[in-house]
């Protein structure tokens, strides 16, 4: 995928301490042929090369002490500012009810993310109105309803009878009279673009005035859903698009492509079905995600400031040789422990947002004291092999260390998730943390 290449590419870069023009020139067709293959289009593709080649081969650059590092900083920057640069914010009328109206195609995930939005906007205390005018979707309505259900969020419909566009237009009179603050219209959507569907939402659009028009796409159909963006915005004027099913294996091309060709900015992003997998789209974050790297680089300026390099260094051999133990696995909390908040580490780090049992690792000190009392517990053996510790261990070490069984294998997971980390933490550190080539 596209971050697995865009990693290899500067890994090169990364290793080295010179870096030439030929050696950027080498790195751009890689990128280029990255981001073709990532879907992105190719317009936006050549644009984005001229400008990250143009920076990177400044003397500054060329000069610098760490230039692998500073490229990638500039890919970094610009596949931020490609995508919007900062995170572009919901619209809030002064004059409530501020007025949503969701659309896209049939499928794209208009009700569901509906929903979810409805739930972000309860979290910030206020109360949402869902309306249900698609009246052509069997079952539509229903589907709303249900979701309006999980999150006690009050829906408007008035069956399949009725006209959207009046549904429309009384739900907004509803939302006034009920004191609701945002009216998130759910319309219906078709296979694909046709007369009938735009006349309909411009109806609606007109007969509403919304404050948002946000196009929902759903982000595994790559340049397709650009095109898709494109002819929406061309009869609209949307306000904003919603990326869904991030979750996927998408290629990530809509992500990069939709803001530098409709100029409409990516303002949500969902990231599964669930109903509260949707979240503010952050232009920085994604291209980090992108990139593959979390905020390593900020990362690999907090550890190299704060972490004991020399004992940093024989953790990562520990790690290469799998050696790493429950002991190392202390030691390993304490060094974390000086670079922050734990969550704050693992939003930095790729992939680790994933990693579950990680997040409630708290390493504040109380808990240290138990972890301590755990491992303190074991045999060596079962310190080195983790794997041993069946139902009658894990009993024992609980009973001995005055803690429950639940606790230990917690402990146990989390063990397993920073074995995980730490390999592949090593890895990015380009193998030597601190250290050049050590490998
Ligand atoms: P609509 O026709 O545009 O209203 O689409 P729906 O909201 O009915 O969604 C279509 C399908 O996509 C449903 O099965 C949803 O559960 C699914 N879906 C929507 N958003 C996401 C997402 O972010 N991730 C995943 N994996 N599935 C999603
Ligand atoms: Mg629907």
């Amino acid at each position: 995928g596209l971050t697995g290449r865009l990693q290899n590419v500067f890994s090169k870069l990364r290793g080295k301490g010179k870096v030439s023009e030929d050696d950027v020139n080498e790195a751009m067709r890689e990128v280029r042929l990255a981001l073709l293959e990532a879907d992105v289009n190719f317009k936006v593709v050549k644009d984005f090369v001229s400008k990250v080649k143009e920076k990177s081969v400044g003397k500054e650059v060329m000069d610098s002490f760490t230039p692998g590092m500073v490229i990638i900083d500039i890919v970094n920057k610009e596949l931020t500012d490609l995508m919007g640069g900062s995170q572009a914010k919901l619209a809030k009328s002064n004059k409530p009810p501020t007025v949503i109206m969701m659309v896209g195609l049939q499928g794209a995930g208009k009700t569901t993310t509906s929903g979810k939005l409805a739930k972000l906007l309860q979290k910030g205390n206020s109360r949402p109105l869902l309306v249900a005018a698609d009246i052509y979707r069997p079952a539509a309505i229903k589907q709303l309803q249900v979701l309006g259900e999980q999150i006690k969020a009050p829906v408007f419909s008035l069956g399949d009878q009725t006209s959207p566009v009046e549904i429309a237009k009384q739900a907004v009179q509803h939302a006034k009279d009920n004191s609701l603050d945002y009216v998130i219209i759910d319309t219906a959507g078709r296979l694909h673009i046709d007369e009938e569907l735009m006349e309909e939402l411009k109806q609606i659009h007109s007969s509403v005035n919304p404050d948002e028009v946000l196009l929902v796409v759903d982000a595994m159909t790559g340049q397709d859903a650009v095109n898709v963006a494109d002819s929406f915005n061309k009869q609209l004027e949307l306000t904003g698009v919603v990326l869904t099913k991030l979750d996927g294996d998408s290629r990530g091309g809509a992500a990069l492509s939709v803001k530098a060709v409709t100029g409409c900015p990516i303002k949500f992003a969902a990231l599964g079905e669930k109903i509260d997998a949707l979240e503010p789209f952050h232009p920085e974050r994604m291209a980090s995600r992108i990139l593959g790297m979390g905020d390593m680089l900020s990362l690999i300026e907090k550890a190299q400031a704060n972490i004991d390099t020399d004992k940093a260094k024989e953790m990562e051999r520990k790690m290469r040789n799998a050696e790493f133990t429950f002991d190392d696995f202390l030691e390993q909390m304490d060094q974390v422990k000086k670079l922050g908040p734990i969550d704050q580490i693992l939003d930095m780090l790729p992939g680790m947002n994933k990693a579950k049992g990680m997040k409630d690792l708290k390493v504040d000190d109380k808990q240290m004291g138990r972890v301590e009392a755990i491992v303190h517990s074991m045999t060596k053996t079962e310190k080195r092999q983790p794997e041993i510790m069946n139902h009658n261990r894990r009993k024992r070490i609980a009973a001995g260390s005055g803690t429950s069984v639940a606790e230990v294998n917690r402990l146990i997971k989390q063990f397993d998730e920073m074995r995980k980390m730490m390999k592949q933490f090593s890895g990015m550190m380009g193998g030597g943390a601190g250290g050049k080539g050590a490998k």
